[in-house]
């Protein structure tokens, strides 16, 4: 059994104004279906909009879901995230936790850093207030910095050290469970590569899962184990990393990874450029809600939805053109850089 087994989720905003009956759907996650294993880093990629943060924040229970259900292994007891009551809820938060994606913001600018990262354990009534101080040095140490940060308050610190403040308080219920929004896409990059280096570290000694999202696929290269792509509130390509990157198949896969830089200026790069800008979840296109901006669009491609398929190994797309592990020959708009 997985840690976490995601089915059918949908969370929808209802929006309009309070003079007219009529509300607007916002479709943001759209019938979305993932497993995390433990121990595992799922990365959820996508242009910003296309649901990833909402679909995690559903997870956490930080925004309610239209539909779908989520089971968690806690302790060994599955539960359903969606329906547990007051107290089983208290419970399954300790285990599962967020890192945010602003390090300065998501920290309260008032409170020393002994109290950031100790307040789920005063919280949950799991530390003495007399304890606080030697926890809060146990935290800091296990994410890489001094026990003397315990006293100083979150301006007083670089971007990487307030996103290591902000794991180390994620750290502080001992969870199975981290969700990740964008935690290094405001740092420069060699915090960048420390704060991930730190997370893989913690996954190790710890035996962590992930649930990492991110727009930026060089930096889930690194972490990821599998990777799920997101288009406009549903996942259109899943897959082991290695495979998913060495050979993506769906058209948006495909341009997203043709768009990374690459370090070898000596590499020719084909770059599959994607025209406008992504639909509004509000009214998405009919059939293919990406065929307005495919490539490699046909004319069918307008009246059929597409569901995610097997096709091996792992991997699952949602494009009617790839069948079984094979793709037909596409003749895709390519420009050379
Ligand atoms: Fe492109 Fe059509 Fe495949 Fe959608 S179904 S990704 S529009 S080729």
């Amino acid at each position: 059994m997985p840690l976490l087994k995601v089915d059918r989720l949908k969370t929808h905003f209802f929006v309009g104004s309070p003079f007219r009956r009529q509300k607007t759907v916002i479709r943001a996650v759209d019938g979305v279906s993932f497993e995390l294993e433990r121990g595992e880093t799922l990365a959820l990629v996508g242009e910003s909009g296309c649901g990833k943060t909402t679909a995690a924040r559903s997870v956490l229970r930080l925004e309610e879901p239209t539909a779908g259900s989520a089971v968690f292994d806690l302790d060994g007891e599955l539960v359903s995230i969606f329906d547990l009551d007051k107290e089983s809820l208290r419970r399954w938060r300790r285990k599962a936790q967020m890192a945010f994606q602003d390090p300065f913001g998501s920290l309260n600018p008032r409170m020393n850093v002994a109290d950031i990262v100790t307040e789920g354990l005063r919280i949950h009534r799991l530390c003495r207030p007399s304890a606080k101080w030697e926890r809060a040095a146990e935290l800091l140490e296990s994410v890489g910095m001094d026990a003397r940060h315990a006293a100083l308050y979150p301006h007083e610190f670089s971007g990487g050290q307030r996103q290591r403040i902000g794991i180390a308080r994620a750290l502080a219920l001992e969870p199975d469970l981290i969700a990740a929004d964008e935690p290094v896409s405001a740092l420069d990059v060699s915090a960048q590569a420390q704060v991930v280096n730190l997370m893989q570290d913690l996954q190790e000694r710890m035996g962590l899962s992930y649930l990492f999202i991110s727009h930026d696929l060089s930096v889930v290269r690194h972490i990821a184990d599998r990777v799920a792509v997101m288009y406009l509130g549903k996942i259109v390509e899943t897959g082991p990393k290695a495979e998913l990157y060495e050979n993506p198949v769906h058209p948006y896969t495909k341009a997203l990874l043709s768009a990374v830089p690459s370090l070898d200026p000596s590499a020719g790069r084909s770059v599959l450029r994607l025209s406008g800008d992504a639909p509004s979840p509000a009214n998405p296109p009919s059939g293919c809600a990406f065929h307005p901006r495919c490539p490699m669009a046909e004319a069918s491609c307008a009246n059929a939805p597409q569901t995610l398929v097997n096709i091996g190994g792992g991997r699952a797309v949602a494009c009617h053109l790839v069948t079984g592990s094979e793709e037909r020959s596409h003749s895709p708009r390519k420009e050379t850089k």
